[in-house]
């Protein structure tokens, strides 16, 4: 229940809308039961019966006298004409108010929804890199749409319906009550009977609800997977075995839910029959009641109270199968909030401090770092970047490379000593100064589906002027292919736009970062070889790019090491040579071996001194 109190705190902003769509459903509902009511004097004045009506102490009847009793007087016929107009006219009000209901409860689930998404979105951007690596994409995809979809109904419908059906009843119980107590007391003493037959029903459908749901999220992985892998489905001529496994999660599905609906199915037809039951027990007492000799309810009294009666079904049903709605909305509801309770990595040492730029140094001061749960995966590294210098890290793969670099815009914190920008330890920084003085151009270059020029100022569109962005594309060498492409920079780039060849890419990733004119650089260059006259475009675009900052490179271009300020050779996560690039081939060891390994150069014989 605490989850519940949890779920309906995002409903608080719209507690006024809330409530009016509230107020509009049980208002409709009264109408609703008014208008059933208002057959009586239909009937009676069908039925010839224009005298003014007896009070007979029925609280239905007293209601009805002083309402609509003055349309009643008259000739039959204009009696019979205010009736009808008064069932239009109550109809009309009572539908426009069943809308007004509707569109306001639909209104606020949407923004609860919307809420919901948004923040969970915002949750999941303060996760830390490795949230990312553990959790499946298409997991989180489904908690973020399918989960708070479920949670849509239990929000704003259910909640509604569920307050307006016990208005419903209640109203209609008062209706049926006051025209005939015996018979209201005999369904009443039937109804539970109804409620019974369905329970075990709806115990069983809770559990297929969450089989299917568990479902359908494997059918998105297959899908989510197969899309993002479709160039490794094509190269290894895997589409019968993605086609079988893809069939297999649809048809799993298809029937989850051919399983299910088989029980949901039944709960009509058995109310239906439950309520015809009851309708023919109705009538048969009924009838006693209304005819014969001792005749003690009128038989347009009789009809109206059957009328309102079989109304009743509805909401009975409705409130019925309450729990088991409950019970799936929830069960989807803590799914979301299982997320939003996880802690925000990033939050953990926010820092305060704004870092405005380097000035002399950036230093690892014995850093050691393991993943969380995970062995070591760097031990006492330690040096010293000057302004201005680059820094080139090499070594063999899982030499920890990558997690070196990572350490710096703080995706994750060391577990052992300090890194520190000119004397101060990063912490004490915030991540979004810290990150603002860092340009980062990966292996992997993410281009999103936008056009070239939000692409290259990607996120801060509205900082740069066309002209800055056209300045970084050409000292990237990115302008001569960017102005062929069909409009230019504002071309859409991305799944359903242009394509572009990886040095291509590359080059958009160097705009990018020269845009953003950071003081430091971390580089992880591409291994794949490019065609020379490729190669010699972006190694160009790279060195303007490196010119006058501090850089970190993860090196794969032989150009790149001979010229970087200072070389670490990384293995097994500590630094095991470092220095210049003649200094290190002339020592024979681990850089030696890596360079003829890696370079493909021949290197020259270690000097035997
Ligand atoms: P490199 O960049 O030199 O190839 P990495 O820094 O990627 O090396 O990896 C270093 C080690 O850390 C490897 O053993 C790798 O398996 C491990 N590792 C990398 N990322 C993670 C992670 N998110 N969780 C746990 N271990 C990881």
């Amino acid at each position: 229940m605490d989850r519940y109190r949890q779920l309906l705190g995002f409903l608080r902003p719209y507690l006024p809308l809330f409530l009016a769509a509230l107020g509009a459903a049980v208002l409709s509902s009264v109408l609703e039961g008014f208008t059933f009511v208002l057959i009586i004097p239909f009937l009676r004045t069908v039925f010839g019966n224009t005298t003014a009506l007896p009070v007979t102490g029925n609280a239905v009847e007293w209601v009805l006298k002083h309402t609509v009793g003055g349309l009643m007087a008259g000739s039959p016929q204009a009696a019979l004409r205010n009736v009808t107009f008064l069932i239009l006219a109550s109809f009309a009000v009572k539908n426009a108010a069943l809308y007004g209901a509707r569109l306001g409860s639909v209104t606020v689930q949407e923004r609860v929804v919307r809420d919901l998404r948004t923040r969970l979105y915002t949750h999941l951007q303060g996760m830390r890199l490795d949230f990312f690596q553990r959790t499946k994409g298409g997991q989180l995809l489904t908690r973020m749409l399918a989960d708070t979809d479920q949670l849509r109904g239990l929000l704003g419908d259910t909640a509604a319906s569920f307050i307006s059906s016990i208005a419903t009843v209640v109203v209609y119980l008062f209706i049926l009550f006051a025209l005939s107590w015996r018979l209201t007391g005999l369904a009443l003493l039937l109804a539970p009977f109804l409620i019974f037959s369905l329970r075990p029903l709806l115990g069983r459908l809770r559990k297929g609800f969450r089989i299917t749901l568990e479902e359908r999220g494997e059918l998105t992985s297959v899908m989510q997977e197969t899309v993002a892998g479709v160039r490794l489905v094509k190269a290894y001529g895997a589409e019968p075995y993605e086609r079988t496994r893809f069939a297999a999660a649809a048809d799993r599905y298809a029937g989850g839910v051919i399983r299910m609906q088989r029980i949901a199915l039944l709960s009509h037809p058995i109310s239906e029959t439950f309520g015809a039951l009851l309708t023919v027990v109705l009538l048969w007492v009924g009838a006693a009641l209304a005819t014969g000799p001792a005749a003690s309810m009128r038989p347009e009294t009789f009809i109206t109270f059957l009328a309102v009666a079989l109304r009743l079904l509805t909401p009975l049903k409705f409130l019925a199968s309450l729990p088991s709605q409950l019970q799936q909305a929830l069960a989807a509801g803590e799914r979301v909030l299982e997320i939003l309770d996880l802690p925000p990595a990033e939050a953990n040492a926010p820092g305060t401090e704004i870092a405005r730029g380097l000035e002399e140094r950036i230093a690892f001061e014995r850093v050691g770092f393991a993943y969380p749960g995970g062995p070591p995966v760097l031990e006492e590294i330690a040096f010293e970047a000057r302004r201005g210098e680059v820094i080139a890290i090499v070594g063999s793969s899982g030499a920890g490379k990558s997690t070196l670099v990572d350490l710096i815009p703080r995706f994750y914190e060391p577990t052992e000593g300090r890194i520190a920008l000119d004397g101060r330890d990063l912490r004490v920084f915030t991540l979004r100064s810290l990150r603002g003085l860092l340009g980062i151009v990966s292996q992997e270059t993410v281009l999103f589906n936008d056009t070239v020029k939000a692409n290259i100022a990607y996120g801060a569109v509205d900082r740069y002027g066309d002209a800055a962005i056209e300045a970084a594309a050409r000292a990237a060498n990115a302008h001569p292919f960017i102005a062929g492409l069909p409009k230019g920079y504002d071309t859409v780039l991305g799944e359903r736009g242009a394509r572009l060849s990886g040095g291509e890419r590359q080059r958009i990733a160097i705009a990018r970062a020269l845009l953003r004119d950071p003081p430091i650089l971390i580089l992880d260059e591409a291994t794949s070889a490019l065609d020379s006259e490729s190669e010699r475009l972006v190694q160009e675009a790279i060195d303007r790019l490196l010119s006058g900052r501090t850089v970190f490179v993860i090196a794969h271009r032989l150009s790149t090491v001979q010229h970087a300020s200072q070389i670490l050779v990384l293995d097994r996560g500590r630094i095991v040579e470092r220095g210049r690039h003649e200094e290190l081939l002339a020592q024979g060891g681990a850089y030696h071996r890596l360079y003829t390994l890696q370079f493909g150069a021949r290197a020259p014989a270690p000097s035997s001194a």
